[in-house]
């Protein structure tokens, strides 16, 4: 039955932003796509919730103002939980425990390594504050790597580094030490490629699609796929129409949960089902037809049900394979 095996999955979103400054109180339903009471609704267990920022002017005063925001909104994920009915979750076992428990749980991540400015103690900081991954990138380089979408009103020339600097390798390292996943989401191919080939444990794409479906260039396309699973990486799927599905400018997208699991399906054979998941994006762009916030969440199970997916496959997707990758990062963490 597609609603037994939603019901006992941990459903994990790899991907949620929040709305800073000034969130609105996530207990209760309100406008954000993403609360509490929704989660709940739906049954999705677990979120990513993420400390992003911008890209912004790359000189002291810019890193300053961007570390103390994240440092800011890792303290205000963490305390959206209170221990019982929301767990903050900084382990895989903690996570799975809070599952266990019936509790949400509420994981932290960063989102654009420009908040670490130049100080490779960051992510041992950001850690220690219960973040499970840092994206390399957003849109703009930084002084890590080169983004998949440079910025002209920035200054950027469509290639600064050729793929990761030396400090972004240093911070790759220091992630790996610290035990964080390295996310390869808005990275420039060039640098995605090499993160794969440097990072002691798999890398993740924790917000993306398929160029092989639709040629956008925040997705991935065949020769990145294969060297995730050539590292024994993490693709996740997200919700975000433009990266799904090509329509002519100015009309609609009407992408919706198909269009995905097509993503899904496409990434399964080129690479193998342990090497997929789910995200959504929601707050930060991602929603489609069908899974427009958490409380549509079974819709997705029930899509891929469909299409042949059994429950073993399912907790794979929604959660066993970044909860294996998790468990790597931890592993060689030192
Ligand atoms: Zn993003």
């Amino acid at each position: 039955m597609p609603a037994d095996i939603h019901a006992t999955t941990l459903t994990l979103d790899s991907h949620i932003d929040i709305r800073w400054p000034e969130p609105p109180d996530p207990l209760a339903e309100g406008p954000m796509r993403v609360d509490f009471p929704k989660m709940q609704r739906g049954g999705l267990r677990a979120a990513v919730f993420i400390a992003y920022v911008g890209q912004g002017k790359r000189d002291a005063a810019g890193h300053a103002a961007a570390a103390e925001r994240v440092d800011a909104m890792l303290r205000h994920i963490q305390g959206r939980a209170d221990g019982e009915a929301r767990r903050f979750c900084t382990t895989p076992d903690e996570l799975e425990a809070a599952h266990a428990a019936g509790a949400l749980a509420v994981l932290s991540a960063v989102e654009n390594g420009y908040a670490m400015g130049h100080d490779l103690g960051a992510p041992a900081r950001w850690r220690a504050l219960g973040a499970c991954y840092l994206t390399l990138t957003h849109d703009g380089h930084n002084d890590l790597a080169d983004s998949a979408r440079p910025q002209a009103r920035l200054g950027d020339t469509p290639e600064e580094h050729g793929g990761l600097s030396a400090l972004g390798r240093q911070a790759v390292g220091a992630l790996n030490d610290a035990g964080m996943l390295v996310d390869v989401s808005h990275v420039a191919k060039s640098g995605m490629l090499q993160a794969a080939a440097l990072s002691r444990s798999p890398i993740v794409a924790t917000h993306t699609a398929c160029r092989a479906l639709c040629d956008h260039p925040r997705g991935i396309d065949d020769e990145q796929l294969d060297a995730l699973k050539a590292v024994g990486g993490l693709a996740q799927i997200t919700a975000m129409p433009s990266f799904l599905k090509k329509v002519p400018e100015g009309q609609r997208n009407p992408a919706g949960v198909e269009d995905m699991v097509d993503h899904v399906d496409h990434a399964v054979r080129r690479i193998g089902l342990e090497h997929v998941g789910l995200s959504s994006d929601f707050d930060g762009g991602g929603a489609v037809e069908g899974w427009q916030n958490p409380a549509e969440t079974p819709n997705l199970t029930a899509a891929l049900i469909k299409r042949g997916y059994g429950a073993r496959e399912i907790g794979l997707l929604w959660s066993g394979n970044f909860l294996r990758l998790w468990r790597q990062a931890q592993a060689i963490a030192r």
